[in-house]
Parts: C-alpha cells; structure tokens; sequence
C-alpha cells in the first residue's frame, strides 16, 4: 500500500483530476489510497461565505455560495458519463443545500464558532473527495469512498483539531487498509470528527497531515506528497524563485524547515511518519517524472552546510524591559506565564540582563497580554517582521556560518539572531520589507556550491 495526497492546485479543475487518475493508474498495483485536498482555493472561499454570514452580508453569501456550486457542478460534469449527470446533480443540490441552511443559521445566530467554522470548511473535502472517486470510475479506475470523517478521530480543538492515535489507527485498520487492495480508496484530507462524531479540521494546510496519518495507520510503504513545485526547494519559491531541488532531506530537518513557514509541507506531517520510519516523498502533479524529494529518517551526509531557507512572514516582535530584573528571578517565568494563559506560542528568544525580545506570529490576544506584561515591565511591539531560518543538519559542524550570514546580510537590519537552540537551524529576524534581499544574499551564499549528491 502506498499513500498519495494531492493538493488543492492537483485537482483545481476536471484537467488537473484528470492528470491525477493517470498518475494513480500507473501505480495502481502498489494499492494506493488516494487523499485528496479542496478543489483550488474553495476552503479561503468557503470562509469567505462564513464571514460574510456573520456580517449579515446575505446578498454576498448567497452569490458566492452560488459560484461555489457551479465552480463544482462545471468541473465534476466533465468528468462525469452523460448518464450519471441526473444523480451528480442530485447529490451536488443535496450538499449545497445543506450548506446554505447552515450558514443561513450562522447568520440568524449572529455567532461563528470554530465547531461552525470546522462544519462549513468539511464542504471543501467532501465535495472533491466524492468529485474525484466519481473522476477515477470515469476514468477506469475501481474506486471506493471513504469519508475520512468515519477514521479520523481528533479532540474537539476545533479548527486546530489533533488526532487520537489509537483509535484513529484502529479504525483505519479495519475500515480502509481491507478495501485497498480491492479498489483505489478515495479520502478527503482535513476532515475529521470529534468521538462524539461533530465535525473538525486538522488545521490549514492538514490535508498532508491526514496523509501520513493514514499512511502511518495502515503501514504504508510510504507516503506521497503530490503538489505544485518539484520537491523541497532550497528557497521559498513565492520570495525567491529560481531555488534548486533538494533531493533527499531527514525528517527533522523537513519539520523544521515546514515549521518555519516551508508550506510545502504541513509541519505535524513528519510526526506518524518518523514513528513508523515511512519515507515520506514530495512531487509535482505536473512534471510526475521529476523524482521530487525524499524525505528519510537517516542524516543525509551532504557537504553544504544549509539545505534549504525558510521563511515566516506577519511575524510581530515583541520586546519586554525592566530594571526589576536586574538580579532577581522567575522574571522569564512570570514573562512565559502570560503568554501561555493566552495560549500563544513564541517561536523566538533572546535575552540580556534587563530585557527580553520574541516573536509571535498570532496576535489575536496581544492587547491583553501586553496590558498585562505592562504591570511589571516596559513593552513595546513591532509587527511586519519575518524570520529567516537556514536549516541544515551541517550547520553545527561547519565553522563560520554565523559570520557568513553576517556578511551576506551587510546591508539589512538584523532585529535578532539564535542559533543553537535547535541543533539544526540558525534564524534571523529581519524587517518584511526587506525579506527577499536577505533571502536572495544567503541564497547566494550558500547555495553557489552544490553537493550534487543533495542537490538538482
Ligand atoms: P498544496 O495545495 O499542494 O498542499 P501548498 O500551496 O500547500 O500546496 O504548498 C506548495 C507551495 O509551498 C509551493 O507552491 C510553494 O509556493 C510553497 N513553498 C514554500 N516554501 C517552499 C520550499 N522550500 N520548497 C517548495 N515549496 C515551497
Ligand atoms: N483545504 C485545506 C486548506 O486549504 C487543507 C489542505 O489543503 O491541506 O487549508
Ligand atoms: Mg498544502
């Protein structure tokens, strides 16, 4: 068995699933499970319907759940026999109904909870799961749906939902890993339910964690990542086009690029996959003969000291100072306490003896939290930062990469620098605006020499 997930690009429209069923078919004796995300940007969209129902828009989220529908029924008719138009009609007018009574509900409420956010997002994998299992028939593939709602067993965090290992793997022991050897099994990413059976979501971007979750669940061989882009590439393709393939890559360091903004890669994607030592593989639903990235468990022994340059943008620095810390202790502490009360994770520190500096990426609690900073300290925030993060297994080993990145980034503030924290990665924090040029500088600088062993 293998696992093949394809993102939103891989089944925007009829042609893309049309690609999708020829890249499935030649590798149909390998009993694959197919994990497909929303058809292109439908979840933004149906979010988009969600905000505008709270905000009594009605004339707006009933247009746009009208596009919605024809945007599916458009694409699903051409890959649907004449003669299953009648019931394809049936079933898109029974799951747009649906939909419109519910967020017709939303709006009379006046109140949009994550359990009502996670209900109007499913529609985005539930429709092109059941669209693609149609496609696969049309195309000569035996198929067989499974509602991933039926396996995947999450807590009710909902919209941030996180799977029940046990039972997830329990059920996907004995409801998916039968049928794959029998017809290509269809699940939509992301969704889930609670035990109680309510619907939730992984989180954007889940659709890969769903992936190695099945993968892991019913011992894959290994788990394929099908998406827009060649592989891994050793810069963020929207800030610095022209980046090489990385062609093998460990899992920690895939986790923390993917944490570091590599969207990619979904960063809770790695966790089944590593305890069950599946490899884990990154292709383009466009050019299915490039061998994409490989992502393993072993160290990949490599003579660069970076893999690749991740970033994360909208990131807000928050600096804290006081003289009360002059010698005393449980300052950071006290610091850490605040945030944490508002559930709001800091992804880096420094520290001198009267101050502390970090960054944030959620600021939905920011006002409360530096009202509270503020009873004990001096606080002053700046937002429009980002982190630039070089990611490499060498960069412990390889002297002078903190003066290489000093050198290359002449020119360009550095609001913060860590390294060391991870055994992995050095970071630098640099104003947004000035992202692509400290990108395209270290890109320079440590990419001009390539380990062709690593690298295309
Ligand atoms: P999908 O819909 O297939 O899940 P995503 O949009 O979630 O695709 O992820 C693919 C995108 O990730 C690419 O189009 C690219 O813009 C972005 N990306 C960011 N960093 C990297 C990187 N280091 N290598 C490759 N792609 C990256
Ligand atoms: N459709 C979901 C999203 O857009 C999940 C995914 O694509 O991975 O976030
Ligand atoms: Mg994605």
């Amino acid at each position: 068995m293998i696992v093949m997930k394809f993102g939103g690009t891989s089944v925007e429209s009829a042609a893309a699933i049309e690609r999708v069923a020829a890249i499935v078919k030649a590798r149909v004796d390998q009993k694959p499970i197919v994990v497909v995300s929303a058809m292109g940007k439908t979840t933004n969209k149906l979010l988009a319907i969600s905000q505008a129902a709270i905000e009594g828009r009605r004339e707006d989220y009933l247009r746009q759940i009208h596009d919605l529908r024809d945007f599916h029924s458009r694409e699903a008719r051409l890959v649907v026999p004449v003669e299953g138009r009648a019931s394809l009609d049936r079933c898109l007018d029974d799951i747009f109904d649906e939909l419109t009574e519910l967020v017709k509900g939303i709006a009379v409420l006046g109140e949009l909870t994550p359990r009502s956010i996670d209900a109007i997002s499913s529609y985005g994998e539930r429709l092109s799961s059941y669209i693609v299992t149609l496609a696969f028939e049309h195309f000569g593939l035996p198929t067989t749906h499974v509602d991933s709602r039926r396996v995947i067993v999450t807590d009710n965090r909902h919209t941030q939902a996180s799977p029940l290992f046990p039972e997830t793997y329990q059920k996907l022991r004995d409801i998916v890993a039968p049928l794959a050897p029998l017809k290509v099994v269809v699940m939509g990413g992301f969704i889930a339910s609670t035990e109680t059976g309510v619907t939730s979501t992984l989180g954007r971007g889940g659709s890969d964690f769903t992936a190695s979750i099945v993968g892991a669940g019913v011992g894959a061989k290994e788990i394929q990542i099908w998406t827009d882009v060649d592989g891994m590439l050793t810069a963020d393709p929207t800030i610095l086009p022209g980046g090489h393939r990385v062609k093998t890559i460990s899992f920690a360091e895939a986790a923390e690029l993917a944490y570091f903004g590599a969207k990619v890669l979904h960063p809770s994607t790695v966790v089944p996959a590593i305890e069950s030592n599946i490899p884990v593989l990154i292709l383009n639903s466009r050019r299915p003969d490039v061998p994409g990235t490989r992502i393993v468990a072993e160290t990949v022994h490599c003579t660069n000291a970076v893999k690749s340059i991740a970033c994360k943008r909208k990131i807000t620095l928050v600096n804290i100072h006081s003289t009360r810390m002059l010698g005393a202790h449980g300052f950071l502490r006290r610091i850490f306490e605040v945030f944490d009360r508002y559930e709001t994770s800091v992804d880096m520190v420094a520290t001198s003896e009267v101050s502390v500096s970090l960054t944030i990426d959620n600021t939905a609690h920011l006002e409360k939290i530096s009202q509270e900073l503020r009873a004990f300290s001096d606080v002053s925030t700046e937002p429009e930062q980002a982190i630039v993060c070089l990611v490499g297994e060498n960069i412990r080993f390889t002297p002078g990469v903190a003066s290489r990145v000093f050198s290359a980034l002449n020119g360009v503030n550095i609001r913060m620098i860590s390294q060391g924290a991870s055994l992995l990665n050095l970071s630098v924090v640099v104003a947004d605006k000035d992202i692509r040029q400290a990108v395209e500088s270290l890109h320079t600088e440590f990419f001009t020499e390539l380990d062709p062993e690593v690298f295309e």
